[in-house]
């Protein structure tokens, strides 16, 4: 009797997540998980990827054959329906960069120009050297004490599991290029905004807006840092040579692929997986996003298997030319946007290939305790429930004020800083053990928020929540 009454109580406390999923999908959850978790994660995708097409910077010929991979991969697995968007931005490419210190000793620098860095006048520049702790040091600097020199942003990327030590520090590279111009710099040279200790240089975009005067800037690799951080304790005045060879070109138009597996019974109903095709032109981008890719596709393919659809239609997005400015997110946020209360929920995989700790959305209250109970599904996986609170990765950025609810699935980036955007960035860096639990969290979070009793809220209703919440 009094077990039945503390069973009663619990129930009522503790909701089930057969409160919000019939026991068909809820069977079908658990078995897409299982399913997963003996496969592996979709290694070969990204392992035919970086192999077949290798590096693919947005705007290159290798952009391209991504794109005709995709359709090809896409079509091959049967999906119900795969079309291209166009995606249109002006492109970037290097040809090579040289930095080395000239004085008070000579030595070559590991280096990479930011992407859309200008090339250097012929034979390079020289100056001497004027060093600041962080972009803001530089905002406060006097144009006096910067006029003429090359400016060297030293902060210093800090390692966490989430990642939040790339923001802070990233802000040197996005726009110290600019920030150094204004005041009469002729160059610019950062720490590389990574984590790893080995001499290689992390590369990665820098924000402009068209018109604006931008400097040659590159990244130095954190033990070049280190060395040009002792010269110049030295106190001497440290004089360095830096020479770049890239060129900007107008507008390229690329494609985002889409794929479709059609909902049976609310199709016009979309769940949406995102991840990006293109990489930097360093590395293979194996993490950076190839996991992505293969992590989503897993996940398609697994529900593909299933011998039923589910009720609303689930989209793989495999954005176009991200790493260079999101021209894929912003394409997709601008085509679609009218159509948002029937995007449900996008998620994309963009942070490498560890594994997924948390669940976080942003979504409709009434929908969130569909989230909570998507995440008792996932936590068998080790998947913990988070803040209600997300971003939806860098692609659905642009979504964002539009009202899209998204989900993030966070992985454990605590290596991902090491490779991120690196001559490293290769395959032998992926575990297929940990990529097959993210496929497998994606497929059950794709299968159970297509088939939700609630819709998530995108769109006026998401945006008026949030409005009334900040009053
Ligand atoms: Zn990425």
């Amino acid at each position: 009797m009094r077990l039945i009454l503390l069973l009663v109580v619990l129930g009522l406390s503790a909701p089930l997540s057969a409160d919000y999923f019939s026991d068909e999908d809820l069977a079908i959850a658990r078995e897409l998980r299982e399913r997963a978790l003996v496969r592996d994660g979709g290694f070969d995708v990204v392992e035919d990827l970086t192999t077949r097409v290798g590096p693919r910077l947005a705007g290159t010929e290798a952009d391209a054959r991504a794109v005709a991979w995709a359709v090809e991969l896409l079509n091959g697995l049967g999906f119900d329906r795969v079309w291209k968007e166009p995606v249109t931005f002006p492109t970037w490419s290097r040809n090579f960069e040289r930095v080395r210190v000239t004085s008070p000793v000579e030595q070559r620098m590991e280096a990479l120009a930011i992407g859309y860095s200008p090339a250097t006048p012929e034979g390079g520049i020289e100056a001497e050297v004027v060093m600041f702790d962080d972009l803001d040091a530089l905002l406060n600097a006097e144009p006096e004490d910067v006029a003429g020199r090359i400016v060297f942003i030293r902060n210093r990327m800090e390692r966490s599991r989430d990642g939040s030590g790339y923001g802070p520090a990233v802000q040197a590279r996005s726009r110290g290029a600019i920030v150094a111009a204004e005041k009469g710099a002729v160059g610019v040279i950062i720490r590389s905004i990574g984590t790893s200790t080995n001499r290689f240089a992390h590369t990665g975009g820098m924000r402009f807006d068209l018109g604006q005067r931008r400097l040659p800037a590159a990244a130095i690799s954190n033990p070049d840092a280190d060395q040009l951080e002792r010269l110049i304790a030295l106190g001497e005045p440290v004089r360095l040579h830096m020479e770049i060879d890239a060129q900007k070109t107008e507008a390229y138009t690329s494609h985002n692929v889409i794929a479709e597996i059609t909902g049976a019974t609310s199709p016009e109903k979309i769940v949406a997986l995102g991840a990006h095709l293109d990489s930097w032109d360093v590395g293979t981008g194996a993490l950076d996003d190839g996991a992505g890719i293969a992590i989503i596709t897993e996940a398609g393919r697994l529900i593909l298997d299933l011998d039923r659809r589910p009720d609303r239609s689930i989209h793989l997005i495999f954005f176009a030319a991200e790493e260079v400015g999101l021209w894929g997110g912003r394409a997709w946020a601008e085509a679609h946007h009218q159509n948002f209360e029937n995007l449900q929920l996008g998620a994309e995989s963009d942070f490498g290939a560890g594994q997924i700790y948390e669940i976080g959305a942003r979504v409709l209250d009434e929908a969130w305790p569909v989230i909570e109970a998507i995440q008792r599904e996932l936590a068998p996986l080790g998947i913990d429930l988070g803040r209600r609170q997300a971003s939806g990765g860098p692609d659905f950025l642009p979504s964002l004020p539009h009202g899209l609810a998204v989900v993030d699935l966070r992985q454990d980036g605590t290596t991902y800083f090491d490779y991120h955007h690196t001559e490293n960035d290769t395959l032998d860096k992926i575990d297929p053990v940990d990529l097959a639990q993210n496929a497998a969290a994606y497929a059950v979070l794709a299968w159970l928020a297509a088939q939700s009793p609630v819709d998530f809220g995108s769109g006026p209703a998401l945006l008026e929540q949030e409005r009334s919440r900040a009053q």
